[in-house]
């Protein structure tokens, strides 16, 4: 793991051995279920560092402090393989970290993975944004809110903004030319109780592309009727 450890002392990081060692069985169980089920495109050794492990550790940048609080809830919607959440939950161990994702098998890799590595407080929800977000137990439940890789903003404000407590905020992961969909979202993320507040650009060389972090503030609580039913932010979204 010595890409990743490089890549994250550039964050201002420095993870122990027993963090790097997590990492590890990260990347063989990835790996070697990724053979079965179709998990990721990705399964190169450095390109699993830089592009999964480092990748999601960038998130760390748009951390408020403390970063250990023990009660910190945070939630990964669409979380896939488990990214960004679980490699941010082997560098804040003490966080309360929520898995949400839609696909069932995906889900059974996450639990397979959670034993393997000894996590504490990680719970893993299969089902979709769009209703998760209406149960109680989740809605408005959350500091901070987490996604890479799910949808255009303006979709994915309204699968993620429901889970942010007011007083919270949600980072997304994004890359390339991030302009014209903030543009497009900038309205729906005020229709839910949010405001922008800045763009962080992740600025490391490992990565060839523009990639940014993009930071929004919940500020007021998030109308009932959102999100809509399942499939509607995506194919109307809210303009
Ligand atoms: N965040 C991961 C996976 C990205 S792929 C990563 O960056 O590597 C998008 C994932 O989101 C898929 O696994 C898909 O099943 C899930 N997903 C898409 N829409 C969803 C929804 N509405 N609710 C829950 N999960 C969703």
């Amino acid at each position: 793991m010595e890409k990743l450890s490089a890549g994250a002392k550039k964050l201002g990081l420095s993870l122990s051995l027993s963090q790097l060692e997590q990492f590890s069985i990260y990347y063989q169980e990835l790996v070697d279920w990724n053979q079965r089920l179709n998990l990721t495109r990705l399964t190169g050794y450095e390109e699993v560092q830089i592009k999964h492990f480092l990748d999601s550790l960038t998130v760390s940048l748009a951390w408020p402090p403390p970063k250990t609080n023990p009660s910190f809830r945070v939630i990964d919607v669409g979380t896939g393989a488990g990214m960004p959440g679980l490699p941010l939950k082997i560098l804040f161990p003490d966080i309360r970290l929520v898995l949400l994702e839609a696909t069932a098998k995906k889900a059974a890799f996450l639990h397979h993975l959670k034993d393997r590595l000894g996590l504490n407080n990680v719970e893993i929800v299969v089902g979709r944004a769009e209703e998760v977000a209406h149960q109680a137990e989740y809605r408005e439940n959350f500091d901070m809110v987490l996604s890479r890789g799910v949808a255009p903003l303006v979709t994915l404000v309204e699968l993620t903004l429901p889970f942010c407590l007011v007083g919270g905020n949600f980072i997304a992961q994004k890359k390339g030319n991030i302009e014209s969909e903030i543009g497009q979202a900038s309205h729906v993320v005020s229709l839910l109780g949010s405001k922008l507040r800045e763009t962080i650009r992740v600025n490391l060389e490992e990565f060839t592309d523009e990639r940014q972090l993009v930071i929004i503030d919940k500020v007021s609580r998030t109308p009932e009727t959102y999100p809509r039913r399942s499939g509607i932010p995506a194919k109307r979204p809210l303009m």
